[in-house]
């Protein structure tokens, strides 16, 4: 089995339709896995959500999309998060709002846990450093995790010789994981939506299950499209550059 794995879409259908037409040219639709943040920031959260649920996503939920039913005070947002997650939540129907309630913080599917931030705060906590990768791992009861939040591909490798039990490696595109049950790990796919690596191309890995690899790959698509429906949205100026830097 092929399963694909997106995190932060981020209502941009655009990049996830890239995504989607990359991973089924690789026959490796046969689930999708959602690391949460399906909206928040772009254009077109209805679309994505409706794009997610038509292929039976099993997913986890972020803080964009708490934050977009109601159930996230936006103190914690900057400004400009906070605008777009206000105009998301006026876009939404109940029946979005339904399906975004059911799905779950943490969530396991086989050798793999799932969650937005880490295992210590689900939905808030950026897995970036070591002392928030040892936390994470601490909690982790499976061999294997994914994460998202951070918008930046990711590898952690769990070792106790390593001086700080664990090592960090940004992962690039092309790049294959191997699974090993000793071996425990977590997998960042990056950003679908809102890379924010310095490349601009969405983010997203395939799950081989035969294999028992993971691979992350980089796919082009068209940002001015998304681009133009956020400025006819008249979402924040920034959030629209962004797209552009991959920042
Ligand atoms: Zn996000």
């Amino acid at each position: 089995m092929r399963i694909a794995i997106v995190s932060d879409v981020h209502a941009n259908l655009a990049a996830l339709e890239a995504v989607l037409h990359h991973a089924e040219e690789r026959r490796a639709l046969d689930q999708v896995w959602s690391l949460g943040d399906m909206v928040g920031y772009g254009p077109q959260p209805r679309e994505v959500l409706a794009r997610l649920r038509e292929l039976d996503v099993r997913g986890v939920v972020g803080n964009h999309d708490l934050a977009a039913i109601g159930q996230l005070p936006l103190d914690d947002f900057n400004p400009d998060a906070a605008t777009a997650a206000r105009w998301t939540a006026r876009q939404l129907q109940p029946s979005d709002q339904r399906f975004v309630q059911s799905l779950p913080q943490v969530r396991r599917e086989g050798d793999f846990t799932l969650v937005h931030g880490t295992l210590r705060w689900p939905v808030w906590e950026y897995l970036y450093s070591y002392e928030s990768a040892r936390a994470h791992l601490q909690r982790q009861e499976s061999p294997f995790g994914l994460v998202g939040h951070t918008h930046v591909p990711m590898l952690v490798v769990e070792d106790s010789r390593f001086p700080r039990g664990c090592e960090l490696y940004y992962l690039q595109d092309g790049t294959t994981v191997e699974l090993d049950r000793g071996q425990r790990l977590v997998i960042n796919p990056g950003g679908v939506g809102q890379p924010r690596d310095g490349d601009p191309r969405a983010s997203y890995a395939i799950y081989d299950t035969d294999a028992a690899t993971v691979t992350l790959h980089r796919v082009e698509y068209d940002i001015a499209a998304t681009q133009r429906l956020m400025r006819e949205a008249g979402l924040p100026l920034w959030l629209i550059e962004r797209l552009s830097v991959g920042r």
